[in-house]
């Protein structure tokens, strides 16, 4: 699809750092993008105030509760305003939609990911958990309805950006030896293990090189986030994990490179800026501006590379793990994390808590082949119950 008309999006998570990115980037370039839908969970000022600047044709608020107060505040406005998940599900598949942006954090957004792809939509996807939780069935969906995903996150969108123009996400690229990801490292890459158990949440949310959301941040400080970022490469990219390597990269200038049979290695470089993989994103590989400036590399010459500790940081491990038992591993592992990152940053349990109760999870998951959502769902329940006992438990 080129950029010839004016395209409609829908934004999931539009409130989010991702959302903040992604609008930034469309207030730039009027003539080509047009905000038909935007979603946020909980933050209405927010999404009152977005609604007001870019006058969506809607707007949906996840947590059902807040719909009348939404309605109410936005009642001088043409925006219709919906609210809950099988709305938002219905926007994702309208027959005015060009492009979906995945924003949302966590598991919460695997429907609205599902239903997309289903509808043979473009996916524009940063909603990494959607693809660790069902990557089986979004890929296979999007293969079947013909829908183009693109990736945002900044490895992923690295290694697209590295690989040929006629490349289609969720085959395996040809002539390819393996891709290396690269890692920050997050803000305790230096920091001794045996002071983890006195980390706060704000010294986890203050991530060295990126700004964004709570959970994705404390998922790079325990490296579940790089552990995740596999998971979503081997569906992306159709890789198997000995074909897909971590190198931590502390500058967070090379966002991830592709090495080639013949000895080439590719990379993508850039600042650390998530406008850069979005504006590749919804240019649809088109180059258009994203107003992130261009890294100064004289200034930057120290580009280090170190392999990953995985005593350090356990998770990234379990996630490899997960991989390679395959089926439901990832599912569990995902909503795992997600309730022991929200306890975490609740005070309720030590940084360190987060590694071993994920692990305690796994150890004593029975995996399955992913069947459909229903599975899905029924598994996020049980393994949140499951979760939630072991954070109450935890001494
Ligand atoms: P964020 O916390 O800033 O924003 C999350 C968005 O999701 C908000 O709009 C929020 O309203 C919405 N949301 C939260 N819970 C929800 C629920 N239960 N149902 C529906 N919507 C809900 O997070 P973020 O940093 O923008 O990250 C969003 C996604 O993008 C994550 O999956 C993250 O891993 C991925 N990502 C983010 C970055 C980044 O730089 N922020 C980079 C790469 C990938
Ligand atoms: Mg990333």
């Amino acid at each position: 699809m080129s950029l010839s008309r004016v395209k409609n999006l829908v934004i999931l998570g539009a409130t989010g750092s991702i959302g903040d990115s992604t609008l930034d980037i469309v207030a730039r370039h009027p003539d080509k993008f047009n905000v038909y839908a935007i979603t946020g969970h909980s933050n209405l000022e927010k999404l009152i105030q977005l609604t007001h600047q870019f006058k969506p044709k809607y707007v949906l608020i996840s947590d059902v509760e807040h719909y009348s107060s939404l309605k109410f505040l936005l009642k001088d406005l043409d925006t219709q305003v919906l609210a809950g998940e099988d709305e938002m599900v219905n926007i994702c598949k309208l027959s005015e939609v060009d492009l979906v942006i995945a924003g949302i954090v966590g598991s919460a957004g695997m429907s609205p990911v599902l239903a997309t792809v289903e509808a043979g939509k473009d996916l524009l996807l940063a909603n990494k958990e959607a693809l660790v939780v069902a990557g089986d069935l979004v890929m296979q969906a999007a293969i079947k309805n013909n829908a183009n995903i693109i990736p945002l996150d900044s490895e992923h969108n690295a290694i697209y950006q590295c690989l040929p123009s006629n490349y289609t996400v969720g085959t395996t690229p040809k002539d390819i030896e393996k891709i290396i990801l690269t890692a920050s490292g997050g803000p305790f890459w230096n920091r001794k293990a045996e002071t983890f158990q006195e980390i706060t949440p704000e010294q986890a949310c203050a991530h060295p090189n990126w700004d964004m959301g709570r959970k994705i941040s404390v998922d790079s400080a325990t490296l579940m986030n790089k552990g995740l970022e596999i998971i979503e490469a081997h569906w992306l990219f159709n890789l198997e994990l000995c074909k897909i390597d971590v190198h931590v990269h502390p500058q967070s200038i090379i966002h991830s490179m592709v090495c080639y049979k013949d000895g080439s290695v590719l990379a993508q470089l850039g600042e650390p800026d998530m406008r850069i993989p979005i504006a590749y994103g919804l240019g649809l590989r088109e180059r258009i501006s994203s107003g992130a400036n261009l890294i100064d590399l004289l200034n930057n010459k120290d580009l280090q590379f170190f392999p990953p500790d995985y005593q350090k940081f356990p998770c990234l491990q379990l996630a490899r793990d997960a991989v390679e038992q395959g089926g439901t591993a990832m599912a569990i592992l995902n909503f795992a994390n997600e309730v022991t990152v929200e306890a975490f940053l609740n005070k309720q349990i030590p940084f360190t808590a987060i590694a071993q109760i994920n692990e305690h999870i796994m150890t004593k998951a029975i995996i399955n082949k992913v069947e459909n959502v229903q599975q899905l769902q029924f598994l996020d329940k049980e393994t949140r119950i499951q979760t939630c006992q072991m954070v109450k438990n935890y001494v």
